[in-house]
C-alpha cells in the first residue's frame, strides 16, 4: 500500500488528535490503512421492504413502511414508554421508545409516512420494534436497495459519538480519497483463475456492498488474500530455515532394529510405524527436521519419540525430551529407564528442583557425551545446558511451548542443528493447524492401539452423587483406580480451593476405609509428587486433585473419571481429562457432574463429550463454540492477525490459499517472475511494516 495509507488517522477530516487517541485505544487503529480496514461486522438489509403482516420475531433486522396512525405515553416514571402504531394496508405494528421520548416525538407525528427500521420482537399477541429507526418517506429512501454496513465498535467509542454510523460515515470519507490509491496485490493469474473481484471494488463492495452477491464477492476476495498471504509467509519461514540450517544426518538403525526384534513389548500400530518412518526420512535427509505430532490421548506418542531417539543415539548424537511439568518428566523417565537399561543407554532427568550436584554431574555427562538421554523441562533450555551433539529434541505437549522455545532448542547446537520433534495430545483442527504450525511438517497418529475399549461417558446431575459413590466403590472393589477432578482455573482461586477442600473431605467421609490421595497446585512439588506416585504405584484407590493431572499422566489402571463441575472445564480440557483414563485394558468411564443450572454452550461441550471420543471432532466443535483465538494465545500472535478471515469458518478459502500459496512458491521461489510482481511488492511491503519474521522461526 502507498505511503497514503500510513497517514495518521487524526488527519482524517472529522477525526483530530481526540478521537484518533480513542481510536488507537479502543480500536487499534491508527492509521488510513487501519480504518481502511475496520471491517463491517454485519450488514442490515436495506434491500427489500417488508409488509406488516409479515413480520415475524425470528427476523433480524427488517424495512418496513407506513404511516402513524397515533401516538401515546403509556406509563409513569420508570416504567413510562411512547407507542406509536404505525400501520399498512395489511397489518398494524407497535414502535416503542423507553429512553428519548422528547426526541421521537419531535420527530414523529400522525398521519405522516415513514421508512421504519429495526428488529422486530413479539410481546404476547402483539408485534413491536423498539427503537426503531424512523424517517419521513423520501423518493431516496424508498427506493433502498443497499445493505448498511455495522462496524465494531465500543462504549466508550459510544460516547464521544463514535457508534456504527459515525464509523461508517469515517470509513466513507476515506474511501473517497483512498478509491483510486488501491494497488491490486494478487497476480492477474490468481485473480483470473480464481475469478476474484479486485482489490479496488474488494474494497469498496466490504464496507458498502450493492447487493448480497457483491458482498460475498468482496469478503471471498479478501479473505483468500489475507490467508493466502499468511501461508506465503509461514511456507517462505520454512523454506529459509531449511536452507539455513542444515541438519544433521541420522542414518543408523541399528539400535533400532535391536530395540524392534528384542525388547519392544508390544506391536506397533500402523500410525505408530507411518510416523516414525516419517521421522525417519527427514532423519536421513540432511535438512533439519521440524515436525509436529498430533496423536490423541493414548494413541502411544512416547514410544514413537524413544524409537526417533535409537535412531539419534545410534547416529552418535544425543536426545533430549522436554515435558511441561516435572510430574510428566518424572513419568517419561521411569516410562523410559527399563528400555533403556536394557539398551545399556544411559538417560538422567533434569528439573527445576534437580540438586546441584546432581545438575553438575549431568552437565558434565553431556558435554563428554556420556549421557544418551536427557529428560526434562524448561530447566533443559538454561544455557549452562550444553549436549556434546544433540541430534533430536523431542518436545512433548506442544501448547504449553511457544515457537520461541523451540528456537532456543535449536540453538543448543551450534554447528548444525538438531532435529525437533513436538508432541501433541490437543488435537488441532487442520486448519488451525495449517496457520498456526504452517512452518512444521505435521504427521497424525490417528489409530489408537489394538484392545482399547472406548471411554463410556455419561452426564449426571449432583443430585445423583450417591449413584456415582456406589459405582466408584463397585469398581474399586474391583481393583480398579479412580480420579476424581475439580475446577481450579486459577490456582489462587479462593472459592475453587474450596470447593476441593470440601470435594476431598465428602469424599473421605463416603470411603472411609479407602486410601486416598490428594493434589493441587497449592502443594510444594515434591509433596505433589509424593502423592502422585502414591496413586501411580496404586497405593492409594482414588486421586482427588485439580487439573495439574490434566496433562500426559499414565495410571493404566485407573479406570474412571469423574469430573466435578464439568461446565465449567472446556472441551479440549474434557477431553485432555478423560484421556487419563481408558489406557489399560478395563473397560473405562467418564463422569461429568453438573448441577442443573447450565448455560446453552455448557450444554453442548458436555453432549459432544457424551457423544464422542474423537478429539479432532471434538477439537472442531471447540473451534466452532470458542473461535480460534482462545485456542490459539497470545504468544502466536503476529502470525495470526487474521481482519476478516474466521478460521472456525474459513477453512475452505484456507485450503485453496494453502494450495495456492504452494504452487506459487514452487513454481517460482523468489517470485522474480513480472506476474508476482504484486505478489512480491506486497509481502515487501508486510515484512517492513509488521514484524521480523526471522525473529519468529
Ligand atoms: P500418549 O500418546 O497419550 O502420550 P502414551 O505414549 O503414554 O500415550 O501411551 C499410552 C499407553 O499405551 C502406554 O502405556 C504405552 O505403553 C501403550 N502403548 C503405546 N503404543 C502401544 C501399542 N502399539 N500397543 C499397545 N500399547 C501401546
Ligand atoms: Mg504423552
Amino acid at each position: 500500500m502507498s505511503r497514503f495509507f500510513s497517514t495518521k488517522i487524526e488527519f482524517l477530516k472529522g477525526v483530530g488528535p481526540q478521537r484518533a487517541a480513542l481510536l488507537s485505544k479502543e480500536l487499534e487503529i491508527f492509521t488510513y490503512a487501519d480504518l481502511i480496514q475496520h471491517y463491517p461486522f454485519r450488514y442490515e438489509d436495506r434491500t427489500q421492504f417488508h409488509t406488516i403482516d409479515q413480520v415475524h420475531e425470528d427476523m433480524p433486522f427488517i424495512q418496513i413502511k407506513g404511516s402513524v396512525r397515533h401516538i401515546e405515553t403509556i406509563g409513569a416514571g420508570r416504567k413510562k414508554r411512547l407507542v406509536a402504531h404505525l400501520k399498512d394496508d395489511t397489518d398494524e405494528i407497535e414502535l416503542t421508545w423507553f429512553k428519548g421520548i422528547p426526541w421521537a416525538l419531535k420527530r414523529i407525528s400522525p398521519g405522516t409516512e415513514y421508512v421504519v427500521f429495526g428488529k422486530p420482537n413479539k410481546y404476547g399477541k402483539k408485534y413491536s420494534i423498539a427503537h426503531p429507526e424512523i424517517e419521513p418517506v423520501t423518493s431516496a429512501n424508498l427506493k433502498g436497495g443497499y445493505l448498511q454496513p455495522v462496524y465494531p465498535t465500543t462504549e466508550k467509542l459510544k460516547a464521544r459519538y463514535l457508534d456504527s454510523r459515525a464509523i461508517s460515515k469515517l470509513i466513507k470519507a476515506l474511501l473517497v480519497q483512498a478509491v483510486d490509491r488501491f494497488e491490486e496485490n494478487l497476480s492477474s493469474r490468481l485473480v483470473e483463475d480464481l475469478k476474484l473481484m479486485d482489490k479496488r471494488s474488494a474494497m469498496i463492495h466490504i464496507h458498502f456492498p450493492k447487493n448480497n452477491q457483491t458482498l460475498q464477492k468482496a469478503r471471498f476476495r479478501l479473505k483468500f488474500e489475507e490467508l493466502f498471504y499468511t501461508q506465503v509467509r509461514l511456507l517462505n519461514l520454512k523454506i529459509s530455515r531449511i536452507e539455513k540450517y542444515r541438519g544433521i544426518v541420522l542414518n543408523d538403525s541399528k539400535l533400532l532394529t535391536t530395540f524392534y526384534n528384542e525388547h519392544l513389548p508390544f506391536d506397533l500400530t500402523g500410525a505408530q510405524k507411518r510416523v516414525i518412518k516419517e521421522c525417519y526420512r527427514d532423519f536421513r535427509s540432511g535438512r533439519q527436521m521440524n515436525r509436529l505430532v498430533q496423536g490423541d490421548v493414548g494413541s502411544g506418542k512416547t514410544i514413537v519419540a524413544f524409537i526417533c531417539m535409537l535412531i539419534a543415539i545410534g547416529s552418535d548424537t544425543q536426545a533430549a525430551l522436554m515435558a511441561p511439568t516435572e510430574i510428566l518428566a518424572e513419568q517419561h523417565l521411569n516410562g523410559l529407564q527399563p528400555f533403556c537399561e536394557a539398551m545399556g543407554l544411559k538417560i538422567a532427568r533434569l528439573t527445576g528442583s534437580s540438586k546441584k550436584s546432581e545438575r553438575i554431574k549431568i552437565h558434565e555427562e553431556l558435554l563428554s557425551g556420556e549421557l544418551n538421554i536427557l529428560v526434562g523441562t524448561h530447566a533443559l533450555l538454561e544455557d549452562v545446558v550444553k549436549f556434546k551433539r544433540l541430534g533430536l529434541a523431542v518436545i512433548d505437549e506442544q501448547h504449553r511451548f511457544g515457537v520461541a522455545q523451540r528456537a532456543k532448542l535449536w540453538n543448543k547446537n551450534q554447528a548444525s542443528f538438531p532435529h525437533v520433534l513436538v508432541m501433541t495430545a490437543t488435537p488441532i483442527p487442520r486448519t488451525l493447524a495449517m496457520t498456526l504450525y504452517g512452518d512444521l511438517d505435521i504427521s497424525q497418529i490417528d489409530e489408537l492401539p489394538s484392545g482399547r475399549k472406548p471411554i463410556k461417558t455419561t452426564h449426571q446431575y449432583d443430585a445423583q452423587r450417591l449413584k456415582v459413590f456406589g459405582f466408584v466403590k463397585d469398581q474399586i472393589e474391583q481393583g480398579r483406580q479412580v480420579y476424581i477432578v475439580y475446577p481450579l482455573i486459577e490456582e489462587s482461586a479462593n472459592m475453587d480451593y474450596k470447593d476441593l477442600m470440601d470435594g476431598f473431605e465428602s469424599v473421605a467421609r463416603a470411603f472411609t476405609d479407602i486410601p486416598l490421595s490428594i493434589v493441587h497446585g497449592r502443594m510444594k512439588p515434591a509433596d505433589k509428587d509424593f502423592e502422585m506416585q502414591r496413586f501411580v504405584k496404586g497405593e492409594t484407590k482414588i486421586m482427588v486433585a485439580t487439573t495439574v493431572i490434566e496433562v500426559g499422566v499414565n495410571v493404566p489402571n485407573a479406570s474412571v473419571m469423574i469430573i466435578e463441575n464439568a461446565e465449567r472445564f472446556g472441551l479440549a480440557q474434557l477431553h485432555q481429562l478423560r484421556g487419563r483414563v481408558g489406557r489399560g485394558a478395563d473397560q473405562s468411564y467418564c463422569i461429568l457432574m453438573t448441577d442443573y443450572k447450565l448455560s446453552k454452550e455448557a450444554k453442548i461441550r458436555l453432549e459432544t463429550m457424551v457423544q464422542t471420543t474423537d478429539g479432532f471432532e471434538i477439537a472442531d466443535i471447540d473451534l466452532k463454540l470458542r473461535g480460534p483465538g482462545d485456542l490459539t494465545g497470545t504468544q502466536q500472535s503476529g502470525l495470526m492477525d487474521l481482519l476478516i478471515s474466521d478460521l472456525s469458518k474459513d477453512g475452505e478459502i484456507l485450503g485453496l490459499a494453502r494450495e495456492k500459496a504452494i504452487a506459487l512458491l514452487e513454481a517460482d521461489p523468489q517470485l522474480d517472475l513480472p506476474e508476482n510482481k504484486p505478489i512480491k511488492r506486497h509481502i515487501n511491503s508486510l515484512t517492513q511494516n509488521v514484524i521480523n519474521w526471522s525473529k519468529i522461526s
